[in-house]
């Protein structure tokens, strides 16, 4: 294949001249600055995820999680009541989850579907930061809803009970792996992206 300049913007393509317009030379150009961008992006994206700690949804003794799935997180997504059993009535299980030395975290108290997509008051909330500190000897510090869904006065009351509110760019920003494998996004998935 032979591609021959012959003068500005003109060239020999195979023996055949062609013209090769500024214009075409600029859009072409743009193409690959955007196919770059792009690139580079989400090798960014990647790497975040690679480097950021790792966490584990939906952690209760009413739902079965995999050992390897403990092992990997750094940070474990505790449902205070699900199934209206409250964690603290299993020692031996937040004796277990305690010595596993992970960061904790309240994820919702009953963990319904989008239970927090709807407003709560005060003493429902005070229910499973009550039922938390007593499985953990700790009030929690970090809060995020099931399903990622809250509304704008949950989030206030998030706020005002001093919790951090974790939500969306979290859950794009870290592996994030499911107990129950529930999400959409499969915890094999998690593995690779
Ligand atoms: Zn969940």
């Amino acid at each position: 294949m032979m591609f021959k300049y012959l003068y500005r913007d003109h060239y020999i393509f195979n023996g055949n001249p062609i013209r090769y317009s500024m214009k075409e030379r600029h859009k072409t150009n743009k193409q690959s600055k955007i196919f770059l961008v792009i690139l580079m992006a989400v090798f960014v994206f990647f790497l975040i995820r690679l480097l950021n700690t790792r966490e584990l949804d939906d952690v209760s003794p009413g739902i079965e999680c995999e050992q390897k799935l403990y092992n990997k997180a750094h940070v474990l997504w505790v449902i205070p009541k699900f199934n209206s059993i409250s964690i603290s009535e299993n020692k031996t299980w937040c004796k277990d989850i305690l010595s596993l030395n992970k960061t904790l975290g309240m994820h919702g108290v009953t963990h319904e579907y989008e239970e927090f997509g709807s407003d709560k008051s005060q003493e429902y909330f005070d229910e499973g930061v009550k039922v938390f500190e007593k499985c953990f000897g700790e009030k929690p510090t970090m809060f995020k809803p099931p399903q990622l869904k809250i509304s704008e006065n949950n989030k206030k009351l998030i706020k005002n009970n001093n919790l951090s509110l974790l939500g969306n760019i979290n859950q794009i920003t870290h592996k994030v792996y499911h107990c129950n494998d529930s999400d959409i996004i499969k915890n094999w998935m998690v593995d690779i992206i």
